[in-house]
């Protein structure tokens, strides 16, 4: 049976927001020695604003593409480009037949044929370039960049800006200030943005991670595991393999996808990182009380 000691720090985690799926996830949060975080939707906020949009067709028609790749896609910048669009009065294409490419983008049917919408890997993938003046100024904005096209022709691209939770710097520093040496950044967002938000969050140069597909935070968090037992705090569909792979499994409880959530042993409902240095403190105590 459960010791009474866990059963009631369960309760106490869950009245701070933080559900573990179970007794042994408390425990294992205790031992804990590498904490990695994605950035997009997890240590940043999942209500990203667009903030600057560039268009070689009209700007109308290419935002309601865009929303319309997008309508259904779980991915914070989606529901971004969905809100602009809603915002400037606009109705969503149809499209049909979208395909998720995780940390890449998202690819669809319209009446004129296949679109695409995604970051540079998908733009390179598609064989298209960004080099107009319009395109050079997304690109050197420091913020993250989704670009549209058709097979190589592109068609615009929106900048979305990404600004960090609340929480997020102070729960870093108390993990640390709590004696966690090891603690990384891993986004597949690129690494101008990785760089500006990490550094805010007080991440060195060497613990930022950018431009990772899936199985790259995978490694990522396999090489940790030298160090110890391992976590990793996500959001999106990227993370579910990250999440699987680490010791103790932390999605976002709100904001986070279906399948992060699954794939989790822990649900931070709170998403707020002051939240999970808590919860690893009272764990920590809890085990001291049931050795
Ligand atoms: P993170 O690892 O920081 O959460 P993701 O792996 O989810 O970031 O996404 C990495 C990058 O892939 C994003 O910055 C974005 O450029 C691109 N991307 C992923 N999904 C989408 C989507 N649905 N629409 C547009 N771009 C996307
Ligand atoms: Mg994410």
């Amino acid at each position: 049976s459960v010791p009474a000691a866990i059963l009631s720090a369960l309760a106490a985690a869950a009245r701070g927001g933080v559900l573990f799926k179970g007794g042994a996830a408390l425990e294992a949060l205790a031992d804990v020695k590498s904490f990695s975080f994605d950035k997009t939707g997890t240590l940043t906020t999942g209500t990203a604003e667009v903030t600057d949009i560039d268009a070689t067709i009209g700007q109308d028609r290419m935002l309601s593409l865009l929303a319309g790749l997008e309508a259904q896609s779980e991915h914070p910048i989606a529901a971004a480009i969905r809100r602009r669009a809603a915002a400037d009065g606009l109705t969503p294409a149809e499209v049909r037949g979208v395909v998720t490419h995780p940390s890449e983008g998202i690819t669809g049917v319209d009446e004129d044929g296949a679109v695409w919408a995604g970051n540079q890997r998908m733009l390179e993938r598609m064989g298209a370039t960004a080099t107009t003046p319009g395109a050079l100024r997304l690109k050197n904005s420091a913020q993250t960049v989704t670009w549209i096209g058709r097979g190589n022709r592109l068609l615009g691209g929106v900048t979305v800006a990404d600004r960090p939770r609340t929480g997020s710097a102070a729960g870093l520093s108390q993990l640390r200030a709590a004696g966690v040496h090891h603690l990384a950044l891993m986004t597949g967002d690129r690494r101008a943005v990785a760089l500006r938000i990490g550094r805010e969050l007080g991440f060195s140069e060497a613990e930022i991670h950018s431009d990772l597909l899936p199985e790259d935070k995978v490694r990522l968090v396999g090489d940790l595991a030298e160090k110890g037992r391992t976590a990793f705090v996500g959001d999106g569909v990227n993370d579910a393999a990250a999440l699987a792979r680490a010791d103790v499994g932390i999605a976002m409880g709100v904001a986070g996808s279906e399948v992060a959530l699954q794939a989790a042993d822990v649900a931070l409902l709170a998403e707020d990182m002051t939240r999970l240095a808590a919860a690893r403190k009272l764990a920590q105590r809890t085990k001291r009380i049931i050795r």
